[in-house]
């Protein structure tokens, strides 16, 4: 076995090939670009290596940069990850001429698997059944279009080098074909420096079934069984799950027999997956075959009990592979979901920032978490945007659902927009549920998965008026323990004022709906009265958001993170960003100026609160500013007359514009 290796990758998976590695006593070099010095994986390693400036070419997918840092630590062999250079020929080969260990296929398998043209005739030739179509070398777009008439509509065209559910378009009939196909060229080649494609019959309503399959340089091959990925959204997988649901286990074995075949036909060794498209009759076509480890390589690892990194480092050594086909089985069922830093809502648009508070669910027989963040960590534009990957286990489907069901209420992101709450929404959809599975389930269950946002909970704007209290109260006591007189009543944590009634009101604002809570101070409780009712709450809030609250008698946990202005509310399974209007803020400095309200910075306006003409009492919102991602309130500095707003909705403002023309009579 190796004593040292190098892994040329960020994020989660370089986390989780560090893992294993040190279970083995194995020692880690990681590499890392400008943007990742403090990334988890460079911590984790023994040792790391710059190799260069954040944008990927110029770091992760720089060859030589890469052989230099392995020769400089004496690392005996490199483990790729999955994306970047894990099935480029060319590293494979420089690896191979510096005499080291590439930890994965041979370089003949990563060619002939590389292009899914070349790969469906090799897969012919093996008797593997192809999903229909023409994958030939005439590209002139007459004798495409003339196949794709044969194939008959629809049909799907893709690029041979196409990967990441990219370069791919469907066509619904020839009078569509050649402007589809000038399209996916262009993307082809734009994306994968190649402009081959194929064409294919377009199943309709397919599953995604793929076979996990190893190889050992002593000739054995074995397959580890299917993982179901027919959720996806943009031909990309989102929930992952194995074993498949409805999988029979002789079409088990027949498709686990095609995949060896596959693998054997191209001399393969290490850790690859066969993925086919399968049609609901249960009929399977070969797609194409990935030559690396597999982003949901958990959900195999979960039912069969087996480390897959440890698998490809024993190969990589020479070992050979630790089971034979009939000694591995299948236990139980588990489920992984990506945990992206994307907003579902705005069409998975990825995002970007900083993970103001992060708290996984805790990991155990059940849960896992792999990931490449922590809390305090950036989502930068460069990399993508996964945050982690949930995976869970249980004796049987059913139970692994309930499972991911808690383990996505217990995730807390907050700071970044990100997919909890939809995985949350996908995994309770009845189709999901149900198994009743197709690549197609997403855009058929848009109403299901993406409600009408609902209005929070009265223990929601509980929880968050508590937060706020014992806040403040903890904030006082600090000072008062700083303080020498700290019997002084100006430090008293009760609320106590001089010529003040003990109450007050705390204003919160969601989306558009504002509430004003009145609170009087109680010893040791707080009465808060939210829509005309009131309520004893109590409890205690701990440094990480963690509230205990107990509402009139009824405990309940959430936590409660602010950021600025704006406040993350957990509770009950959803997550929810409140602002905090504070009626004073702006209403001095800000407002100063003759009758005018001016943009404390450069922003954009979000919302208009006031109706021009209209009076308002002191400390109205009138208006709502983004800037720098925050969202700040102006509000009104004295009871007066809103005559009017200078900006719409959307404006950009210069730092100082006026936004408010405001008569204070
Ligand atoms: P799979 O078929 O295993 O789901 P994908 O094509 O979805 O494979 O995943 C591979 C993709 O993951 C790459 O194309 C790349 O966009 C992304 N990727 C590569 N490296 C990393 C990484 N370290 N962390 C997260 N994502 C990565
Ligand atoms: P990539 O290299 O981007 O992973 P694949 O060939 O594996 O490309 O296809 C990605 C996804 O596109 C599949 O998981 C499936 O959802 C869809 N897809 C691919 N081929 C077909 C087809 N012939 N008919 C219908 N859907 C397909
Ligand atoms: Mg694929």
């Amino acid at each position: 076995m190796f004593d040292k290796i190098l892994i040329a990758n960020r994020g989660e998976i370089a986390c989780r090939v560090i893992k294993t590695a040190r279970r083995l006593g194995i020692r880690t070099v990681a590499v890392y670009s400008e943007a990742d010095a403090g990334a988890r994986h460079v911590r984790l390693a023994d040792e790391a290596v710059l190799i260069g400036p954040a944008a990927a070419r110029e770091s992760y997918l720089v060859i030589e940069r890469i052989i230099e840092a392995a020769q400089r630590t004496g690392a005996q062999a490199i483990h790729p990850g999955y994306g970047f250079l894990s099935e480029n020929e060319a590293f494979c080969e420089a690896c191979e001429a510096a005499g080291i260990v590439f930890i994965g296929p041979p370089v003949a398998a990563i060619r002939a698997m590389g292009s899914k043209s070349e790969a469906k005739k090799l897969m012919e030739q093996a008797g593997v059944p192809l999903t229909p179509g023409y994958h030939g070398d005439d590209q002139t777009p007459a004798t495409l279009q003339r196949e794709a008439d044969a194939i008959g509509y629809p049909v799907l065209i893709k690029a041979a080098a196409g990967g990441g559910g990219k370069g791919m378009r469907r066509v619904e009939c020839s009078a569509d074909f050649l402007d589809a196909l000038a399209s996916c060229k262009r993307e082809a080649a734009s994306s994968f420096g190649d402009d081959h494609v194929l064409v294919e019959k377009y199943i309709l309503r397919p599953r995604h079934i793929e076979i996990q399959v190893f190889g050992d340089s002593h000739g054995h091959a074995v397959y580890l069984f299917e993982r179901d990925c027919s959720v996806q959204r943009r031909h990309q997988k989102v929930l992952e799950e194995a074993p498949a649901p409805g999988m029979t286990p002789e079409r088990r074995a027949a498709m686990g027999r095609a995949a060896v075949e596959a693998a054997r036909a191209v001399g393969y060794v290490g850790a690859g997956t066969v993925e086919f498209i399968a049609q609901q009759d249960g009929s399977f076509y070969f797609m194409e075959m990935n030559t690396r480890l597999q982003v949901e390589h958990p959900v195999t690892e979960m039912i069969t009990g087996l480390d897959l990194v440890e698998w490809q480092l024993r190969v990589a050594a020479g070992e050979p592979l630790p089971l034979a086909q009939e000694q591995l089985a299948l236990n139980g069922h588990a489920l992984e979901a990506r945990i992206y830093a994307e907003d579902p809502g705005k069409g998975f648009l990825p995002a970007t920032g900083r993970l103001l508070h992060l708290a996984p669910p805790d990991e155990g027989l059940h849960v896992r978490v792999d990931t490449g963040v922590e809390e305090g960590d950036e989502i930068t534009p460069h990399y993508d945007p996964m945050i982690a990957k949930l995976i869970v286990w249980d004796v049987n489907r059913d139970r692994a659902l309930a499972r991911m069901l808690q383990a996505l209420a217990d995730y807390r992101v907050a700071g970044v927009a990100n997919n909890i709450e939809f995985l949350s929404r996908l995994t309770a959809c009845p189709a999901f549920a149900n198994a009743d599975l197709d690549t197609g389930l997403i855009e058929r269950e848009q109403a299901y998965l993406f409600p009408e946002a609902s209005a929070p909970e009265r223990d929601e704007w509980l929880a968050l008026a508590l937060a706020e209290l014992l806040r403040e109260q903890e904030r006082a006591a600090a000072t008062a323990a700083r303080s020498a007189d700290s019997s002084s009543p100006w430090h008293a944590r009760d609320g106590w004022r001089m010529n003040a009634a003990p109450a007050r009101s705390l204003i919160f604002r969601h989306g558009e709906a504002q509430k004003t809570l009145r609170v009087a101070t109680l010893p040791g409780a707080f009465e808060i009265t939210l829509d005309g009712v009131a309520t004893t709450v109590s409890g205690s809030l701990n440094p990480r958001g963690l509230l205990r609250g107990e509402f009139g008698g009824r405990r309940l946990a959430a936590t409660v993170v602010a950021a600025g202005e704006r406040r993350h509310v957990f509770a009950h399974g959803r997550a929810r960003v409140f602002a905090c209007v504070d009626p004073l803020f702006f209403s001095g400095e800000g407002g100063g100026a003759e009758g005018g309200l001016l943009a404390p910075m450069p922003g954009k306006v979000i919302a208009l609160l006031a109706a021009e003409g209209a009076r308002v009492d002191k400390g109205a919102p009138l208006l709502i500013l983004e800037a720098m991602k925050m969202e700040h309130t102006i509000a009104a500095p004295t009871a007066g007359t809103v005559k009017g707003f200078r900006f719409a909705v959307g404006d950009q403002v210069a730092d100082g514009a006026e936004l408010v023309e405001f008569d204070a009579a």
